[in-house]
């Protein structure tokens, strides 16, 4: 699936593959938030990012029924392989992690997360991401334009449900 941010020309897409892959790991009630950090690469001619892999929650994360905090050493060294891996075309571009909710709303901590990311230069893009994982297959992405001094963010419903099969 590609999901563009038609305001800002930036494209992003989520191969068919990581979609299911990730949809394995909706948050079903009683179980805890997971999550990890996306990676992927970024054409800069096209402002078109792929997202190419994601870390799966390891035993070293921090989580809840409603909080995820990710290992930070686990994720670094991930990025740092994969890096090494592509020639230095993988990338870190952002988070994701999932809620037990239809249709999941960033909470106040996933926004503050966003401003520390930018605030500590983790992504060397122009923009972030944070993918949220709902229930019975809804997410949505955050786009945030990390140079600017207002700060836009951007929000698209995407629909895992029929991950594997292209929604357009
Ligand atoms: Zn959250």
């Amino acid at each position: 699936m590609v999901i563009e941010v038609r305001k800002i020309g930036v494209k992003v897409e989520i191969p068919d593959e990581v979609m299911s892959n990730m949809a394995r790991y909706e948050q079903l009630p009683a179980e805890n938030e997971k999550g990890g950090i996306l990676l992927g690469m970024y054409d800069k001619d096209n402002q078109y990012y792929q997202i190419t892999d994601f870390t799966v929650p390891t035993e070293h994360d921090n989580s809840g029924p409603s909080h995820f905090v990710r290992n930070k050493d686990v994720a670094q060294k991930e990025i740092n392989r994969q890096w090494m891996e592509s020639d230095g075309l993988v990338n870190y571009l952002g988070e994701w992690h999932t809620h037990a909710q239809v249709n999941p709303k960033p909470s106040i901590v996933d926004l503050s997360l966003l401003r520390q990311i930018i605030k500590d230069h983790s992504s060397l893009w122009p923009h972030l991401l944070m993918l949220i994982l709902g229930q019975a297959g809804s997410a949505i992405l955050i786009v945030v334009e990390q140079k600017r001094k207002r700060r836009m963010q951007f929000k698209v419903e995407v629909n895992f449900s029929n991950a594997g099969v292209c929604n357009r």
